[in-house]
C-alpha cells in the first residue's frame, strides 16, 4: 500500500500518517519526490484499509501495491531514481561508462589502463581484487592489494572505482576502498551479502544472476533497499541459453521491462555478455541505442596476457574509438 501526500502537504500532516501507520503495526517508509512525499507501508500481513488514511489532513490518494517487491517498484517510486558518482550520474538520461580490465593484477597494470580509459571518456574505473572464479586453479584475485592499486588509481586519476564484494567476512575492507561497490552475478541471491551491502553507505551495482528472472533480480534489489541503502544499479550481464556463438546472451528485452517496473537505474556489461571481443562494441552499441543508464566494459592493454577475461577485454584504442561512436549513438538518442 501507497499513501500518496498533496504537492502541499506539511511536514506535521506526513508525520502524523507516518504514526498512524505505526500505531497499527505495520511499517512506514517515507519516500521523497521530485513533487511530493509517499508513505509506503511494509510488513503488513494481509490487507491494508486504504479508507482509513484517505480521511487525514494532506493525503492525496492511496494505492495498493500489487508487486511483490515494494521500495523499487514504479509503483512506489514514479520517478528514476539517480545516483552521482564523481561527476557522473546513473538514472539522469546521461550514459556513464565504466571502464578497466577485470581483474587487478598490478599497480603498473591499472594505472595504465585507468589513464586511457579516461582520456577515452570513461566517468568510472572498475577492476576486481576478490574475483569470483569459476575454478579454484584460476586468479582469485589480489585482495587487499588490489584494492589498495584502486585506491592510487582515484588518487592518480580522480576515477572513482567500481570493485566488487564476493563476501560478508571482506566487506568491510572492500567498502573502505571502493566507491561503489559491485554484486557479482553468481552472488545476486547471496542474501546474506545482500543485506550487507544493504548497509552499506556507498552505491551498490548489483549484476543479474546467471539465469535470473527480472522478478528475482528485482527482489534481490529490495534486500538491498530494504535494509536502508537505496542506492542501488542494476546491471544485465547476459544470462546463460543454450547458444554457443557467445559467452552468455545479452538480455536487451530486459531493459525497458526493467525500467517500467522499477525507478531503479540500468546498466549493461556487453563484455561477460560476449565472452568475446569483437561481439562487445556491437553489443555496446546496441545498449547505447537503448537508452541504458550506463555501460560497463572490459579494457586491457595487454589483453593476450590478462590473468582474467582477456578474450573479451579490449585493447585502449579500440575502446576510445568505440566511444566515439556511443557518443554520436546518444546524440541521436538524447534529442529524440
Ligand atoms: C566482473 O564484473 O568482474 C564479473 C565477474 O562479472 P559477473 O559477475 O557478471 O560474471
Ligand atoms: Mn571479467
Amino acid at each position: 500500500m501507497l499513501i500518496v501526500m498533496k504537492k502541499n502537504a506539511t511536514d506535521h500532516q506526513v508525520r502524523e500518517v507516518v504514526e498512524a501507520v505505526e500505531k497499527r503495526g505495520y511499517t512506514a517508509h517515507a519516500i521523497p519526490g521530485g513533487e511530493r512525499v509517499s508513505i509506503g507501508i511494509l510488513y503488513n500481513k494481509g490487507s491494508v484499509d486504504a479508507g482509513h488514511f484517505l480521511g487525514f489532513g494532506g493525503v492525496k490518494e492511496v494505492i495498493p501495491v500489487t508487486k511483490p517487491y515494494k521500495l523499487v517498484s514504479r509503483e512506489f517510486r514514479q520517478e528514476n531514481t539517480q545516483i552521482r558518482v564523481g561527476d557522473a550520474v546513473f538514472g539522469n538520461g546521461t550514459m556513464p561508462v565504466i571502464a578497466g580490465p577485470c581483474a587487478v593484477e598490478s599497480l603498473d597494470q591499472v594505472l595504465r589502463i585507468a589513464e586511457s580509459v579516461k582520456k577515452a571518456g570513461a566517468k568510472l574505473f572498475r577492476g576486481g581484487a576478490f574475483k569470483p572464479r569459476t575454478s579454484p586453479y584460476s586468479f582469485q584475485g589480489l585482495g587487499l592489494t588490489g584494492l589498495e592499486h584502486l585506491t592510487r588509481v582515484r588518487e592518480a586519476t580522480g576515477l572513482p572505482v567500481v570493485t566488487e564484494a564476493m563476501d560478508v567476512e571482506t566487506f568491510d575492507m572492500v567498502e573502505a576502498h571502493a566507491d561503489v561497490i559491485q554484486i557479482g552475478t553468481r552472488n545476486m541471491q547471496n542474501f546474506s551479502l545482500l543485506r550487507r551491502a544493504g548497509k552499506a553507505k556507498k552505491p551498490i551495482i548489483l549484476k543479474r544472476g546467471m539465469s535470473a528472472m527480472l522478478q528475482e533480480w528485482l527482489m534481490a534489489a529490495e534486500y538491498i533497499m530494504e535494509e536502508g541503502n537505496s542506492e542501488v544499479i542494476l546491471c544485465e550481464r547476459g544470462v546463460r541459453t543454450f547458444v554457443r556463438h557467445s559467452r552468455n546472451t545479452l538480455d536487451l528485452s530486459v531493459v525497458p521491462a526493467a525500467k517500467k517496473e522499477s525507478h531503479l537505474p540500468i546498466i549493461v556489461d556487453p563484455s561477460h555478455a560476449a565472452g568475446i571481443r569483437d561481439q562487445v562494441v556491437p553489443l555496446a552499441f546496441a545498449s547505447a541505442a537503448l537508452g541504458v543508464d550506463g555501460l560497463m566494459i572490459e579494457v586491457h592493454n595487454h589483453p593476450e596476457e590478462a590473468l582474467s577475461d582477456g578474450a573479451q577485454s579490449l585493447y585502449p584504442d579500440q575502446f576510445a574509438h568505440t566511444m566515439k561512436k556511443l557518443t554520436d549513438i546518444r546524440s541521436i538518442i538524447e534529442s529524440s
